[in-house]
């Protein structure tokens, strides 16, 4: 299965040395997984929990799987084995299953909280105001086994450049808050950027981008 091997390597050469590459491969083969795999590629990510499995099966171990989707509390024990860090935290309750699914398989899973910064309703995450209360709650410290790595974020679907500076510019001064706030020591990670935009959230502080189309061809 063809991957666009000119983008790889023009992401490569170009991304600054602080952003990690996540090579988005929902809907398509394990082969192009492989093919990437085959250049160095080793950070890897789907949104639905029964394709993650299936591929993490068959693919080599030493990829970090990343899980981008919505995730059902009822499927978190499907992944917990695995997962090497988790995007789309949007509730507490969540963030307990995560907790207790990763106590089960003797890990420490490493998570993002997802803020909702986008204007359009029918993306997921927490406001702002709603994730720094969340944060200030004692209740982390019972979550033993919860790596809290930063911030996920997914701006509007529009080419409103302004728009997307505002949505961006949230996600980076609300990162920037709760890192400095020192809750949680190893909070780096602000993953934002996808193939239309991902330039763009470098330039608001993006350590992690989520590139799926530029690299594995229009998902059908
Ligand atoms: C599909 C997806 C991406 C990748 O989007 P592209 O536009 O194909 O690069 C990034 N993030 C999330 C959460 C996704 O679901």
């Amino acid at each position: 299965m063809a991957v666009n091997i000119t983008t790889y390597n023009h992401l490569i050469n170009t991304l600054p040395a602080h952003v990690t590459l996540l090579a988005v491969s929902k809907t398509k083969p394990a082969s192009s997984v492989t093919a990437l795999y085959n250049l160095g590629q080793r950070h890897f990510a789907e949104n639905y929990v029964q394709e993650l499995v299936e591929k993490q099966a068959t693919l080599p171990t030493d990829i970090h799987w990343h899980f981008i989707g919505h995730l059902q509390s009822n499927k978190v024990k499907y992944i917990a084995p695995f997962v090497y860090l988790i995007h789309g935290i949007d509730s507490f309750k969540l963030l307990q299953e995560v907790n207790k699914q990763a106590q089960k398989n003797n890990r420490i899973i490493n998570v993002l909280l997802q803020l909702h910064i986008a204007q359009e309703t029918t993306k997921f995450g927490f406001s702002p105001t709603e994730l720094h209360q969340l944060v200030q709650q004692n209740a982390f410290v019972a979550l033993t086994h919860i790596n809290v790595c930063g911030l996920m974020a997914m701006a509007s679907f529009v080419d409103n450049i302004t728009q997307l500076q505002q949505e961006f510019s949230l996600a980076q001064n609300t990162f920037t808050n709760i890192k400095n706030a020192a809750i949680f020591p190893n909070f780096n990670t602000l993953s934002m950027g996808m193939s239309a935009d991902y330039e763009l959230a470098i330039t608001h502080g993006s350590t992690m981008v989520r590139i799926g189309s530029s690299l594995f061809g229009a998902r059908g």
